[in-house]
């Protein structure tokens, strides 16, 4: 039965989906059909930043849909100018263009860094230094930036002007320069990667390196953004601006949409008519991202962020000394944490959801803990337990293999 459903779905198979759904969701917590409560520590990968039915959300939403969805990006749409206004005030940037998704956000910053370079006149100037491990998204010029090869494979030649250098790497980073470069782009804590954040020394030096040779410096921040890392931004704990920046997941709390960021000399080429979006920053989706910032930059939201990270930490840090042998490191900033693992992260995964805790695996052999960045230590105190008990139950299940 288990796989009946799956081979007969009228989906395209590109995910392999667990065999669990969910009606509803209240904070923390995923409610399945049968009424079994899982404490999802996955948050949609990064994206309900508030959990599930966030009531200051679900008013938004269901406010802005009782008055106009979508207008087009013909007219003024005064939620956006609002929630642009909003992100400018709390950021580097002097511009943001929305989007639907982080990979369209990092179209329009790899659009962007070129378009600048050719409106400076060197439009010969369009390649960018990416690193290993990166995930930038799933578009033909995102997996080429992201540099994967199981994700570039049987897609065609590669998009072109990508040069990926070793994770951190200043040095290969100086030798990648090009008089053909126009930008470095990196996520200052890569996510799908695993969890590895970049040094803020290393941040720095490529900021240096940007400056020197009239480079643009792009974060995609798609995943740590929005006070996942206990700063509005992770570029904020390190002080290394970039000039360029994505957004996309926890800005809608649930809702598909992204943004890019920038100064006004970086977006120099960006005028009438060069870019666009039908569905991007629209009312519906403005009124939401309004709401999430309305939570999100109230006193005390990132403090609470900040402070269930090092409880989470603690807590984690004792797991490893209960259970060294399932887990070798814990990792991560705020509340994007990365447990490296000494057994496979799906097996930690798997364990995890059987006893009711959702998380998502990683590179490098991490299993990602993604909550909602509202909890609290009750939380925090649930999925310490839940993880005990999924290791516990790795561990007998060990026992009983090396018995037999
Ligand atoms: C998720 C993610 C993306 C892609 O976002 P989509 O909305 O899936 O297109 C890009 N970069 C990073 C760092 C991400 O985590």
């Amino acid at each position: 039965m288990a796989n009946e459903s799956s081979t007969t779905s009228p989906l395209l198979p590109t995910f392999a989906r667990a065999e669990l759904s969910f009606e509803r969701g209240e904070g923390p917590w995923l409610i399945t059909p049968a009424g079994e409560r899982y404490l999802d520590f996955g948050a949609g990968i990064a994206v309900n930043a508030l959990g599930h039915s966030h009531p200051h959300l679900v008013q938004a939403l269901t406010e802005q849909a009782a008055r106009v969805w979508h207008v087009s990006n013909l007219y003024q749409i005064p939620e956006g100018e609002r929630l642009a206004q909003r992100l400018v005030d709390n950021t580097f940037a002097d511009h943001v263009f929305f989007t639907n998704s982080g990979a369209e956000a990092l179209e329009c910053a790899i659009k962007m860094a070129r378009k600048h370079h050719a409106a400076n006149g060197h439009p010969e100037r369009f390649r960018v230094i990416t690193f290993e491990g990166a995930f930038h998204g799933r578009t033909l010029a995102t997996i080429a930036a992201g540099g994967q090869k199981k994700y570039l494979e049987g897609f065609g030649p590669k998009v072109e002007g990508f040069d990926q250098v070793p994770f951190a790497d200043l040095k290969a980073v100086e030798a990648a320069i090009v008089p053909e470069t126009a930008a470095i782009l990196i996520e200052p804590i890569q996510g799908e990667g695993g969890v590895r954040a970049v040094p803020a020394p290393t941040l720095r030096a490529l900021r240096e390196l940007c400056d020197r040779h009239g480079l643009l410096l792009i974060f995609d921040e798609v995943q740590t953004g929005v006070g996942r890392t206990g700063k509005l931004f992770a570029y904020q704990r390190s002080g290394v601006t970039p000039d360029i920046m994505a957004i996309a997941k926890g800005i809608g709390g649930g809702f598909p949409m992204g943004a890019c960021l920038s100064t006004r000399d970086a977006g120099k080429g960006m005028t009438a008519g060069v870019h666009g979006t039908t569905f991007g920053g629209n009312p519906l989706a403005m009124a939401v991202g309004n709401a999430v910032l309305d939570v999100v930059l109230a006193p005390g939201f990132l403090d609470n962020v900040e402070r269930c990270s090092l409880l989470l930490k603690q807590r984690l840090a004792e797991l490893k000394d209960r259970h060294p042998s399932i887990i070798e490191e814990v990792r991560g900033e705020g509340l994007l944490i990365g447990v490296k693992c000494r057994v496979p992260n799906t097996d930690l995964a798997a364990a995890a959801r059987a006893q009711n805790m959702l998380s998502v695996p990683a590179g490098d052999n991490v299993l990602r803990l993604l909550p909602p960045l509202n909890i609290d230590e009750t939380v925090v105190s649930e999925a310490f337990s839940r993880l005990d008990a999924a290791c516990a139950a790795i561990e007998a299940a060990h026992m009983k293999g090396a018995a037999e």
